[in-house]
């Protein structure tokens, strides 16, 4: 391709809504455009580049044995409200009316597609197991899209969908794809790892995410150099979130004299004392990791009491998996009156403060009960705060706490579950050596659905007995344009984009520093384009009529992995100037610069397998 045949439109600066520097880069280097916010087109180089994730994917994807097909992307709802997930996953579907009032919804992720048909065409253990996968456009409603095509609107994304006989089938389907997909970023050459991961609202058993470490990740990645644990923040867990492991017995007890389990409950004035730090100060000197904070949120319009220590965070990710749902909130403090008799400040869960008001619907039973029974609000406790004694909370009267608070003697908890967020420095629940944390990229997930779609569906198939069972599912996506963007982010420096080779729009620039055409320098430039070209390589040739210094930076800035300079200057010793991007620069004879270019180009792509 000659430069001024192409359309690279780069910039000088990126425009002021590009945060983060891979976004400006796709600008800068003429890659992509805005159409509106987190909608883009993709201009031709940046689709060459893109076409290149998406060939590696479909690779290796062929190579683990799925079979490429193309769904709609409009999508009936009746299939989303059979799946149940119409409610759930309500806030991110696209939703359209056709002339007939009708309600369309854009594929987001095609679940609900891939189990109708595998419904209606797989009736027979002997057409199992098959993996489906298509790559195409998707639609998210997001709230806040940014960062370019990180968080867009509309993006491609590669899904899969497998169905097998048994569990054990489906960990094998999974461990395939686990492999491929290990494959699949190290040849984009992309630095990505996998973490285990939270289900959230896709449902299913179990997940990882492959993710690229990135400052400006909007994931964060509890991990252990230890012995190797990685998790995303919404699933990890540490040695001081699991029972009987994290709590240090004067964590548990108190210091100060005495057996604090043998004190008694006692209820203290708190006037205007609504949030842990101020009930930490003076005079009530109260550490945070000595009270117990008393969350209400709403689910199914019915109130959950959430009980975490004062110092720890509740991870919602957590909670959703325990619930079942995302549709979820906390209570207002309308809400909070109602439930517990106070404003949020003053809310504990001691049974005795329940106790006076039970729900409507039990009114005349008797006040004692051992367990809140189904009407009443569940209680569910950190496992951290198991055993804990000495504890200050929340009278349920506004003003009002009460310390000594035995939480096995004086809280009737539902059930106990790891509720909370892990931070940085705790001990590894594997090694018990510290945790860290980094902020990552997700450009890969994989799922163990399970058969939660095949049943909702009816994706079943008779088995060799001739015994009717659900398929069992896995679903397995990438981003494919986040990956390309992923990608940028790593590979980058202050003059531009650094391209893997095996993702680059041109794997070759050629810049001549003088396009006269018949001026020895454009001659040797033609040649060496025409040779290239005929051997297989992307090669774009700068013909430009441009400084040498504007060359130059363009080329930097786009990032093609290998310049060859041609000037006057080297010519007359009889050599051009090979620059791998990010190399130092290497004279080498003109004669042989095509072998050279060809040699530095196996030699690439070979460390990229
Ligand atoms: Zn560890």
């Amino acid at each position: 391709m000659k430069w001024t045949n192409a359309f690279i439109p780069t910039l000088r600066e990126a425009p002021a809504d590009a945060e983060i520097l891979s976004h400006k880069l796709l600008l800068r280097a003429g890659l992509i455009r805005k159409l509106a916010g987190g909608v883009y087109t993709f201009l031709p180089l940046g689709l060459r580049a893109l076409r290149k994730v998406e060939q590696i994917v479909r690779e290796e994807m062929d190579r683990a044995g799925a079979l490429e097909l193309l769904m709609p992307a409009l999508q009936p709802p009746e299939i989303w409200q059979q799946s149940g997930r119409y409610e759930t996953a309500g806030n991110v579907l696209f939703k359209l009316k056709d002339s007939g009032n009708r309600e369309w919804i854009l594929s987001p992720t095609a679940e609900e597609v891939i189990t109708t048909t595998a419904a209606a065409e797989i009736n027979s253990y002997r057409q199992l197991p098959k993996n489906f996968y298509q790559i195409s456009v998707k639609f998210r409603d997001e709230i806040r899209p940014r960062f370019g095509l990180m968080r867009a609107r509309e993006f491609i994304m590669k899904d899969a969908y497998s169905f097998d006989v048994s569990d054990e089938a489906a960990q094998a389907c999974y461990q395939k794809m686990y492999d491929a997909y290990g494959r699949i970023f190290a040849r984009c050459g992309l630095k990505a790892f996998p973490v285990e991961a939270d289900t959230g609202v896709i449902g299913g058993k179990f997940s990882h995410e492959f993710m690229v470490p990135a400052e400006t990740g909007e994931n964060e990645v509890v991990y252990c150099e230890a012995c190797g644990y990685a998790a995303n923040i919404e699933k990890a867990t540490s040695a001081v979130s699991q029972r009987a492991s994290g709590i240090l017995p004067e964590e548990q007890t108190g210091t100060a004299g005495g057996t604090p389990a043998a004190r008694s409950i006692e209820k203290f004035a708190t006037p205007g004392v609504v949030t842990i730090e101020a009930l930490s100060k003076a005079p009530y000197n109260v550490p945070a990791n000595r009270q117990i904070k008393t969350l209400v949120y709403m689910a199914d319009s019915k109130p959950v009491i959430i009980l975490i220590r004062g110092d720890d965070q509740l991870n919602e990710a957590k909670l959703a998996g325990i619930i079942g749902t995302t549709v979820f909130r906390p209570a207002t403090p309308e809400e909070c009156v109602a439930t517990l008799g106070a404003h949020p400040g003053s809310l504990g869960a001691v049974a005795s403060t329940l106790e006076r008001r039970p729900p409507a619907r039990l009114e005349g039973e008797p006040l004692q009960r051992a367990v809140p029974e189904a009407g009443a609000p569940r209680i569910f406790a950190d496992e951290r705060l198991h055993g804990a004694n000495g504890m200050t909370t929340g009278a349920n009267e506004d003003g009002f706490h009460f310390r000594n608070v035995s939480i096995e003697r004086d809280i009737k908890v539902t059930q106990w579950f790891d509720l909370r967020t892990v931070t940085a420095g705790e001990p590894c629940a594997k090694c018990n050596k510290p945790l860290k944390i980094r902020r990552a990229i997700e450009v890969g997930h994989v799922f163990k659905l399970g058969t939660k779609y095949s049943e909702k569906l009816g994706a079943t198939f008779l088995d060799e007995a001739g015994t009717r069972k659900p398929a069992v599912m896995g679903c397995y996506g990438i981003g494919v344009t986040r990956t390309l963007q992923a990608v940028i982010e790593q590979c980058n420096d202050k003059d531009g984009i650094i391209w893997p080779l095996s993702v680059a729009p041109y794997q070759v620039c050629i810049t001549p520093l003088g396009v006269a055409p018949d001026g020895a320098v454009m001659k040797l430039a033609e040649k060496i384009y025409a040779e290239l070209t005929a051997r297989g390589v992307e090669v774009i040739l700068d013909d430009r009529d441009e400084r040498p210094g504007v060359k130059f930076k363009d080329s930097e800035l786009v990032g093609f992995p290998i310049r060859i300079g041609i000037g006057e200057k080297s010519l007359a010793k009889g050599e051009v100037e090979l620059k791998p991007r990010g190399g130092a620069l290497q004279p080498v004879k003109a004669d042989v610069a095509v072998e050279a270019v060809v040699k530095l180009l196996e030699e690439g792509q070979a460390s990229l397998r």
